[in-house]
């Protein structure tokens, strides 16, 4: 199987939450000087602001944050329609290699299950980094507010929320489409009885080692190396997640894949080591 570029996995998914990180800055600025415009009066009786304070924080949470409506209808259709280019992705990589390859995600309850439980998952994480972004803002709005800070200086210092929410939608695109991808294609691999796979960092500088990792774990040290999907190597080496084994791209924001190897079983050999190696590679 040929080397995979999977830099752009999850780039969509970003891209439309880009969008939505946008509209909502644009609720935010909405909201609040619609308060501002309404109660600049009033500014010397903190007590008179609380109640319309109030209001205005929850309309601004419930715009963005959506409770059960069209919020979440965009959110869902984002992350379906990134799914689905992830699974398009996939099914091409494997067609430059295996050009009749049968598409196992179509009627198979347990392939379609891996899909639906990376979209809720993905809109359930999401809907966590907007909920703690809601959260800070209420608490930074209030502050500034109790503290007589001009509009415009309460505005600005939403600005780092703002992009740390934006950050953390990039993980989440990256981190778990990369995840996906994986699935999909042991899913795929095992359903056609190709076990081995060998092991592919993204090679570049950003490629987890001991010394970069702290000890963590080292990805860099299985690149090349032969493995079989139901046998993944140890990953993880200190923390809690000590002696976890995966495969490429289930570690947490492990950018690697796994790329295919089309011989038979019969033709693998476990070595000491604990990776595996073609017989036929021998003498
Ligand atoms: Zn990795």
């Amino acid at each position: 199987m040929p080397r995979i570029n999977n830099a752009l996995i999850g780039i969509d998914l970003f891209g439309d939450l880009k969008k939505k990180n946008a509209s909502d800055a644009k609720i935010i600025k909405q909201e609040l000087s619609m308060f501002f415009k309404t109660y600049s009066h009033s500014f010397d009786a903190n007590e008179h602001l609380f109640n319309p304070l109030e209001q205005t924080l929850s309309q601004l949470g419930q715009r963005i944050l959506g409770g059960t409506g069209a919020v979440n209808s965009i959110l869902q259709h984002a992350v379906s329609n990134s799914t689905r280019s992830i699974l398009t992705k996939n099914k091409k990589d494997f067609q430059r290699v295996v050009p009749s390859i049968q598409d196992v995600f179509e009627d198979r309850p347990r392939e379609q299950a891996i899909l639906n439980q990376h979209i809720k998952e993905n809109v359930r994480l999401i809907k966590n980094v907007d909920n703690r972004m809601v959260d800070d803002i209420t608490t930074i709005v209030n502050n500034g507010i109790q503290r007589g800070d001009k509009q415009s200086d309460i505005i600005k210092s939403l600005q780092p929320i703002l992009k740390r929410t934006n950050n953390g939608y990039k993980l989440i695109a990256r981190d778990q489409g990369n995840k996906l991808y994986a699935s999909i294609t042991e899913a795929r691999a095992k359903v056609n009885n190709w076990q081995f796979y060998e092991w592919s960092t993204s090679k570049d500088v950003r490629v987890r080692d001991f010394s970069n990792s702290n000890g963590y774990s080292d990805h860099a040290r299985l690149d090349g190396k032969i493995f079989r999907f139901d046998d993944p190597p140890r990953t993880v080496f200190k923390g809690k997640r000590s002696g976890e084994r995966n495969n490429p791209g289930q570690d947490i924001r492990c950018r690697c894949v796994a790329i295919i190897l089309f011989e038979p079983p019969s033709a693998f050999k476990k070595s000491s080591g604990g990776s595996y190696r073609l017989l036929k590679d021998e003498k």
